[in-house]
């Protein structure tokens, strides 16, 4: 896992210095989905700091066992709103917000538990049905109203492209993200200093076009059955 982890770093801080952005200014976000714990507890005891978690349930126990671990939790994975009240109690970010309706009970369970919810939305960059994710036409709508939600902290926009074969086909998705942002900054003058964006199979391009959170899971863990 060191071995993994250490080249996974090494990849990630090349694909910075080739296209001038600093290696730290990317974070790893180590996809533990369906991994056992004692493989998260691994990469951790390697040198991950981040565990990024798709399904509430699986983190909950893999959360419980590791909670004296020294990590960040962030939630990937499509949030139901009835399971946001356990999202808000574990995870430091939680990158898929893409509906007012999850929004508003997020807020509503950070404030119960007297949290400030650092979040990303979600953007459905390629229009797909099958993807979750707010429009790119209804993500201006939504960040307005997250912006006036007390108990959460909007730090920036989350993609996934369209699976591809070949990375440099996930780039324009990468590209639209990032123009995105730059607009909403420009627009209505806030700070959005985090791009989630970047897997296993595209993450240096991702990186290239201003990723500040790459997912990983394959490429550390294995392939997952
Ligand atoms: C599973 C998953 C990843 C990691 O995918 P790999 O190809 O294994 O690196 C990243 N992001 C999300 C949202 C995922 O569900």
């Amino acid at each position: 896992m060191i071995k993994e982890l250490d080249t996974l770093k090494e990849r990630i801080s090349n694909a910075a210095e080739e296209s001038g952005r600093s290696p730290e200014a990317i974070r790893l976000v180590a996809v533990g989905k369906t991994q056992p714990v004692e493989r998260i507890r691994e990469a951790i005891t390697s040198g991950a700091e981040i565990i990024g978690e798709n399904y509430i349930q699986e983190a909950r126990e893999k959360f419980d066992q590791l909670v004296q671990m020294d990590v960040q939790w962030h939630f990937i994975g499509h949030l139901q709103r009835n399971k946001a009240k356990y999202a808000v109690r574990m995870f430091d970010l939680i990158h898929t917000v893409d509906s007012f309706r999850l929004a508003r009970e997020l807020d509503r369970q950070a404030r119960n538990v007297n949290k400030i919810q650092p979040i990303l939305v979600q953007v459905n960059i390629s229009g797909e049905q099958t993807k979750s994710g707010v429009g790119e036409m209804q993500a201006v709508e939504l960040i307005e109203s997250v912006l006036g939600m007390e108990n959460l902290r909007l730090e920036g926009l989350m993609t996934m492209p369209p699976f591809f074969d070949a990375p440099e086909k996930a780039r324009p998705f990468f590209v639209a993200l990032r123009q995105l942002r730059d607009r909403l900054v420009r627009e209505l003058k806030i700070e959005l200093k985090e791009l989630s964006m970047g897997m296993t199979g595209d993450f240096e391009v991702a990186i290239e076009e201003g990723a500040t959170l790459v997912r990983i899971g394959t490429a550390l863990f294995g392939a997952r059955q």
